[in-house]
């Protein structure tokens, strides 16, 4: 029985599939569930009796009348296996409190920030960016230098490629550095190559970037984590200028 203090139901209302085993769904809740940027929704599928849930990171801006979400099919995963499944009009259920505490701090005043994330891992930058645009289209924000840099091992993984690319031709202040790391599968690709690590201190430089001024935040695999982690701590920026998301255990 699935308690409806803590649980609603949620409707797909659109699907996309920028390459195989990656979707972009848009859902919509039975009640609203308030949230803000950064935070993740607790996605389930109730089989044999049994409720089998996961978080995942919402890309749309509290500002959006739906809920996105962008996920990856996990070979065999519990969840993520029946969940591709679900086209549109597919039912699940969400709980009804939104968590994570992973952008609180953004944006910062006064200082770069400098977002870096693999695949899915853009997710919460998306609803995040989608905020602040809206925010400095009407003037209510001071921007601050963003670049958000995006890794995957082809081009189409890359999910909002163009979204972020528009955004960064609408603003100044939006920097967006794709990098794949299999260029030869994308003989047309001309941008950065190879994993966000490999790139990350080139542009934490070029934003003037320094220890005392900037965040950094890491978003996804936890071996990009680790090593992002690392060569940041390398240039001297401390525990508290870099915050993470860990979508599974090391
Ligand atoms: C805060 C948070 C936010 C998240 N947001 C997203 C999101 O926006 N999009 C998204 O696709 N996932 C996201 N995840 C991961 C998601 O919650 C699930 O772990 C994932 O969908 C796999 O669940 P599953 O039941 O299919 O796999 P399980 O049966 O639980 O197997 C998981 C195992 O598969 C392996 N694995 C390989 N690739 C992945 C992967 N991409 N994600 C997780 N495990 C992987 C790991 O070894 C992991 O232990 C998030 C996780 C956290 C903690």
């Amino acid at each position: 029985m699935i308690d409806p203090d803590k649980y609603a139901s949620a409707t797909v209302v659109s699907r996309s599939d920028p390459a195989p085993d990656l979707w972009i769904i848009r859902i919509h809740t039975e009640t609203e569930l308030p949230y803000r940027p950064g935070q993740y929704v607790t996605v389930g599928l109730q089989t044999n009796g049994r409720i089998i849930e996961r978080p995942y990171s919402i890309c749309s801006s509290p500002l959006e009348d739906e809920i996105e979400l962008f996920i990856e099919r996990v070979p065999d995963g519990e969840l993520s296996d029946p969940l591709f499944a679900l086209g549109v009009g597919g039912e699940m259920i969400v709980r009804r409190r939104t968590k994570g505490l992973f952008l609180r701090d953004a944006p910062l005043v006064d200082e770069p920030h400098l977002f870096v994330a693999t695949v899915t891992g853009v997710a919460p930058f998306v609803s995040l960016l989608r905020t602040l645009a809206s925010r400095a289209r009407s003037g209510e924000w001071s921007p601050v230098p963003v670049i958000t840099l995006q890794g995957a091992a082809r081009s189409p993984e890359l999910g909002y490629a163009d979204e972020l690319v528009a955004l960064a031709e609408e603003f100044e202040w939006f920097t967006y550095v794709p990098t794949v790391s299999r260029p030869w599968e994308d003989p047309k690709w001309t941008g950065e190559w190879g994993r966000v690590e490999d790139v990350i201190r080139k542009y934490a430089d070029q934003a003037g970037m320094r220890p005392g001024y900037g965040g950094v935040f890491l978003c996804g695999h936890p071996g990009m984590i680790s090593g992002a982690r690392a060569i940041m701590r390398r240039a001297g920026f401390d525990n508290k200028a870099i915050r993470e998301e860990q979508y599974w255990p090391d």
